[in-house]
């Protein structure tokens, strides 16, 4: 049982155990974000949360105050790129990463230093493992390998582990395909909507990756993706699809699923503390309930995040819900959307998942993208569908719209696109936009 642990002695460690061990680095992280990070000093002394007044993990819970991602943005422009946030000598980075940065705000930006780093890698390693890379292994590393973290960690985390990542970041999709094609690869990292791309490319070359690649597994983070996604890219590649999940904010990877019919995403308990909270009332929800992940990262000194309140919906389960042996918590079904992107339109609630849910039980449609506008003075859903080139339009955009209205309770306005006019995406999907006078 435990040949499938990256980190044995951490990832069974009775949880008795794993709570003092997070109070210790928690104890300590606190000590050297007050000495170090003028962010954290203020912050601390505002709230009567100096180190000596915080008396251990409940009472942090209970009074530390929640960090926004406004806040790291506003700390972060006082001095940009890194602000008054950092507690070490930024001079010290061996790395620097920012996110793409959107409507019109400045990005996240963040940077590791060499302890940093190898701890990053850890972390990916520890995911990477469970789901079953190992020495020897030759992975495609599939994302551009620019300022976005991406897979970077990813890359690091395969050397930890001893296993090949092939950097595909100047090749374009049917580069990688023929790679794939032509070497020994056993594992790619990409996000699902790049494995749907590359599915659909292979298909366009007549190229079958279930039979002509040796691809055994897909490392899918990124996006929240419905289950019907995972299924797609499971059938096309003829390969297990396992996920992991990590933001910027933390540098790293946090989450990972354990193996083939792992029940959600365990989350690294001894390196990173995680919370979930009520959305309205920010007061804690139980096993079971669904909330908003609040996390507190315990492995980097440049960057800390302190209870940050990440925006992911999650449903937490006890870790014995998995029969893997991992003492760890797991989250049932992964990252399930961001509180951020729930709408209410004409009294129904709405996600963008609602949308890829149906989009994805149809294989004529290639890509789509939604819009919440204002017709009529209503609230409406704008979905342009991209239709493979045999479906005719009109009748697809009838069906496509009755699907949508059945799953979201209100009926859409249906675009058919011209083949390739919709955007693709390697990271981070943008399939929803609000661009009503009083949205976003
Ligand atoms: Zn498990």
């Amino acid at each position: 049982m435990t040949s499938s642990m990256w980190r044995p002695a951490a990832e069974t460690m009775p949880r008795a155990e794993l709570h003092a061990l997070q109070w210790r680095k928690l104890a300590a992280q606190l000590d050297h974000v007050y000495a170090s990070s003028a962010f954290y000093r203020a912050r601390m002394d505002a709230a009567g949360c100096r180190p000596h007044e915080v008396a251990g993990l409940a009472d942090y819970f209970a009074r530390f105050p929640l960090l926004e991602r406004s806040e790291l943005i506003a700390a972060e422009q006082t001095a940009p790129p890194y602000g008054s946030l950092a507690a070490v000598d930024p001079r010290l980075a061996i790395t620097r990463h920012q996110t793409s940065g959107s409507s019109g705000q400045p990005p996240i930006r963040t940077f590791d230093t060499a302890r940093d780093w190898a701890w990053v890698a850890d972390m990916f390693a520890t995911g990477l493992y469970a789901l079953g890379i190992r020495p020897g292994d030759q992975v495609a590393v599939v994302f551009g390998y620019g300022m976005f973290i991406g897979f970077w960690a990813g890359h690091y985390g395969l050397q930890r582990i001893g296993a090949t990542p092939i950097p595909t970041g100047a090749f374009d999709t049917e580069q990688r395909i023929r790679l794939l094609c032509e070497e020994d690869v056993s594992a790619v990292l990409c996000t699902p909507t790049y494995a749907l791309r590359m599915a659909q490319k292979a298909r366009e070359l007549g190229v079958d990756l279930a039979t002509e690649t040796r691809v055994e597994l897909l490392v899918v983070t990124g996006e929240p993706h419905p289950r019907r996604t995972r299924d797609l890219i499971e059938t096309a590649w003829g390969a297990r699809v396992g996920e992991v999940a990590g933001m910027t904010e933390a540098g790293t990877l946090l989450m990972f699923e354990c193996g083939p019919g792992a029940p959600g995403l365990h989350v690294i308990e001894t390196d990173v503390i995680e919370e979930v909270l009520d959305p309205d009332t920010r007061e804690p929800v139980g096993y079971g309930e669904r909330g908003v992940r609040v996390m507190t990262t315990l492995g980097r000194e440049s960057v800390t995040m302190l209870r940050y309140w990440t925006n992911d919906f999650v449903v937490r389960r006890p870790h014995d819900g998995c029969a893997c042996g991992r003492t760890w918590d797991y989250y049932e079904g992964g990252l399930l959307g961001r509180a951020d992107d729930v709408r209410k339109i004409r009294g129904c609630l709405f996600t963008p998942a609602m949308i890829e849910d149906v989009a994805r039980s149809f294989p004529e449609i290639v890509e789509f993208q939604t819009v919440l506008d204002t017709v009529g003075a209503l609230d409406t859903l704008i979905i342009t569908v991209e239709p493979d080139e045999r479906t005719p339009g009109d009748a697809l955009a009838r069906r496509f719209g009755a699907e949508v209205k059945r799953a979201v309770g209100v009926t859409p306005i249906v675009r058919i696109g011209e083949p390739g006019s919709l955007p693709r995406f390697e990271m981070k999907a943008k399939r929803f936009r609000d661009v009503r006078a009083n949205g976003e």
